[in-house]
């Protein structure tokens, strides 16, 4: 990685394919941050700001929040300091509205780097998403079964209390799954086209999928 030029990693997949998971482990082997569009939004919600109050009317169907006020959260926070070398970007963008705004975004660095696309089952990604438990003060993410944290129902990291996220819930994970099939997965053919994308098999282990991205960044430059 040049120190001159900003790395801008796009990680695509369902709902519960594992794009937090790793994002948050590799942030450390690249050093740049996880920007997670979905905790920004639940940032903003639990502090009850204009933006988190209307975040949680869409983010509570399951449906995707507007574009526009989306768009504007993410140009806000790459402009922040930790992003001066980039940014690994989870959840965001999620329809060809928004990868249009952030090639614009972007221009100025060459655009995107890479798209990492995590592919994952239905019956995989809903097994995750039900079982996914999140710390409400620090948002570490567990799995109860795959992922469990050393006490039930304690984070491990700040002993906060784990919760179930309110749009992890089945009913509202099926209707996440169906706004990803319509919105999101029209970008795998859009990055595709661009010679962007890279496929990583989000059904194997956290530790076998973190290895098959660090191979692909190594093979790419990154590393
Ligand atoms: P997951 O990690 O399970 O894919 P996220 O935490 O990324 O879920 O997103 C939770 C919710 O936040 C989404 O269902 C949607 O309502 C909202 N959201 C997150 N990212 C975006 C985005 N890029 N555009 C619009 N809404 C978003
Ligand atoms: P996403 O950000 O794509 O919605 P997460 O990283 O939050 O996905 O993972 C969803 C749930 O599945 C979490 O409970 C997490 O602990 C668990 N998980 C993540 N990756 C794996 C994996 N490779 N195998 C099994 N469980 C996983």
């Amino acid at each position: 990685m040049t120190a001159s030029k900003r790395i801008f990693l796009v990680l695509l997949g369902p709902p519960g394919s594992g794009k937090g998971t790793q994002a948050r482990r590799l942030q450390e082997h690249l050093g740049i941050p996880q920007v997670s569009t979905g905790d920004l939004f639940r940032c903003n919600v639990k502090a009850e700001t204009p933006l988190g109050v209307l975040a949680k009317r869409y983010m509570d169907k399951g449906e995707l929040v507007p574009d526009k006020v989306t768009i504007r959260m993410v140009a806000q926070r790459l402009q922040e300091e930790d992003c001066a070398n980039g940014a690994i970007l989870d959840g965001f963008p999620r329809n060809l509205i928004q990868a249009s705004a952030l090639d614009e975004l972007l221009a100025a660095d060459g655009g995107v780097a890479l798209v990492v696309w995590f592919n994952a089952s239905d019956e995989e990604v809903m097994n995750r998403i039900t079982g996914r438990r999140v710390c409400r003060s620090c948002g570490q993410v567990y799995h109860m079964m795959f992922n469990p944290p050393q006490q039930e129902g304690v984070c491990d990291v700040d002993g906060g209390e784990l919760y179930l996220r309110a749009d992890d819930q089945p009913e509202t994970v099926k209707n996440r799954l169906y706004v990803y099939y319509k919105q999101s997965s029209p970008l795998v053919g859009y990055y595709y086209a661009k010679g962007l994308l890279a496929e990583v098999d989000g059904s194997q282990s956290p530790d076998a999928v973190t290895e098959a991205f660090l191979t692909l960044l190594k093979s790419h430059g990154y590393l």
